[in-house]
């Protein structure tokens, strides 16, 4: 069986610890490749390296910088189908949404930062007869980063490229429960000319190897995207170090719909702002708030639609929706669907796992799942869910509907459907979450800020927040 290895200081090597932990394939809940069950020691040597790498890495000229990163975006484009099968193996999602979403968006993230960083500009203010301050953006040294397993290398390269355009040297860590693609990335890296020690790839489980960079003193920066309670312990754990923390965290994403809005484009769009990747995406709407006057027309319409949603194999090319990543997360999501039935809720369509034939008869499978009839207070309303699961609640004012859709601990995003201008702005304006979509859904801007409010996270990524993030400012004030 294959045995994924650590990337440090540009070398493939075993972890210390010797040991190794089973990598599942979610379409057929098999082993088929084992990870590296790194420890604090892993750790260390990553940071030795990266220590040595630091004054090379941060010296080159903005523009060497550059090319390499590009270089690393060309690579993986070269290799893109390697990396769309290996990522669709690995998560279980459509091979067809790794081709068209996943992959091609980790090659525009390492291609977006690596000419960013090019016309990333300090900032000066002038005091009239005084002087002149300049701030300085220096790269803040060895920075870590932690990322889910929804998009894995998606949102593992969201947060690398930044990092490393900005001068930086990294120590990374993928999702145990998806490496694969992370563990292609550091022959890639080298290939692409990225000196030894400069990117570092640790695989392994939070509690241990994850925990152990949080924990690392000479690791001034964590950014991290993941579940809501792995970030209040990162902030518990890493505040106390004064380290700079940026968290992506978790979402309750309602999607807020008028009679006054083009149906057709809403229910198409709304379909896979509930399903796309299993509903496994952090910006997936689950909450679907529906003017009471087209309520029962969307149901019938919805239903309809969901219930066609082909659910199957990932290399299957009619595959909408492919397998959810785990066992532990499928029975977590099926107990959300219990939960609903005891809450009140009415299952419309869905609900149960689904057995394939063989040799998926063993995969993590799940039909699309819609629920109506809830209060918008209870449990199955208010907590993250993270699979395909949505819930469908009628209102009958703008007030009504907002005080709804505030009312959870979350706040990353919000979806508005209307043709209403006035109405769409004001709605944009009081909705508690760091985006909003009107009309649209998951249109990114690599540019535009990302990020949540309440309990979906601290800070934000994207364009010059995520270099500004990365960087140390300094100020400089010159007397005349
Ligand atoms: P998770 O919090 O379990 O794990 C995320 C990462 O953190 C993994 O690499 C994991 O190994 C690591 N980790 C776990 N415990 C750790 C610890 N004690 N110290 C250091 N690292 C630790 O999350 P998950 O189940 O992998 O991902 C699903 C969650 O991610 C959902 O809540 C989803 O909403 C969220 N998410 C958020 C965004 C966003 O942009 N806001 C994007 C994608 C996913």
């Amino acid at each position: 069986m294959e045995k994924l290895q650590n990337f440090i200081n540009g070398k493939y090597i075993t972890p210390i610890s010797g040991a190794y932990l089973d990598n599942f394939e979610p379409a057929t809940g098999k082993v088929y490749s084992l990870i590296p069950d790194s420890d604090e020691r892993d750790v260390e040597l990553a940071v030795e390296a990266a220590e040595k790498a630091f004054p090379i890495w941060s010296k080159m000229t903005i523009e060497e910088r550059s090319k390499i990163l590009v270089k690393l975006s060309e690579g993986i484009e070269a290799r893109m189908d390697e990396f769309v099968q290996a990522e669709s193996r690995d998560n279980g999602k459509p091979v067809s949404l790794a081709g068209h979403v996943d992959i091609p968006r980790a090659v525009s993230n390492f291609h977006f930062f690596a000419t960013a960083i090019l016309h990333f500009a300090s900032e000066s203010h002038y005091m009239e007869g005084q002087g002149i301050n300049y701030t300085l953006r220096k790269p803040i040294g060895i920075v870590g980063c932690i990322s889910p397993w929804n998009l894995p290398l998606y949102l593992f390269s969201w947060k690398i490229a930044p990092a490393l355009a900005a001068g930086n040297c990294v120590i990374a860590k993928p999702s145990e429960v998806t490496p694969y693609t992370a563990y292609l990335l550091g022959q890639v890296a080298k290939e692409a000319g990225m000196p030894d020690g400069v990117l570092n790839i640790l695989h392994g489980l939070g509690g241990k190897v994850g925990d152990a960079i949080v924990k690392h003193k000479k690791i001034k920066a964590i950014s991290f995207t993941g579940g809501t309670k792995t970030g209040e312990y990162l902030a518990r754990t890493a505040a106390p170090m004064f380290k700079k923390l940026s968290l992506e965290l978790g979402g309750k994403n309602p999607v807020i719909i008028f009679a006054d809005c083009d149906f057709n484009e809403m229910l198409s769009t709304t379909i896979r702002s509930s399903f796309a990747n299993q509903g496994q995406i952090c910006l997936c709407g689950s909450r679907i708030f529906i003017e009471r006057s087209i309520y029962e027309k969307f149901k019938t319409a919805f239903v309809e639609k969901v219930n066609k949603t082909v659910v199957s194999y990932p290399q299957d090319p009619n595959a909408k929706m492919g397998a959810l990543v785990s066992l532990p997360h499928l029975e977590k999501v099926l107990s959300y669907v219990e939960l609903a039935k005891q809450e009140g809720g009415t299952v419309l369509s869905g609900g149960e796992r689904v057995h394939l034939e063989a040799p998926y008869n063993e995969g993590y499978y799940m039909r699309p799942t819609v629920i109506e009839g809830l209060s918008y207070d209870c449990r199955t309303n208010q907590e993250e869910i993270f699979g395909p699961v949505v819930t469908l609640t009628p209102f009958d004012s703008e007030e009504e509907v907002m005080k709804m859709v505030n009312s959870t601990e979350y706040g990353l995003q919000t979806t508005l459907w209307t043709s209403n201008l006035e109405r769409a702005h004001r709605i944009a304006d009081e909705a508690q979450s760091g985006i909003v979509w009107i009309n649209s859904w998951m249109v990114r801007d690599l540019r535009t800020p990302f990020g949540g409010v309440k309990s979906s996270g601290v800070g934000r990524e994207g364009g010059w927040e995520a270099l500004r993030f990365f960087t140390e400012p300094k100020n400089v004030f010159v007397k005349y």
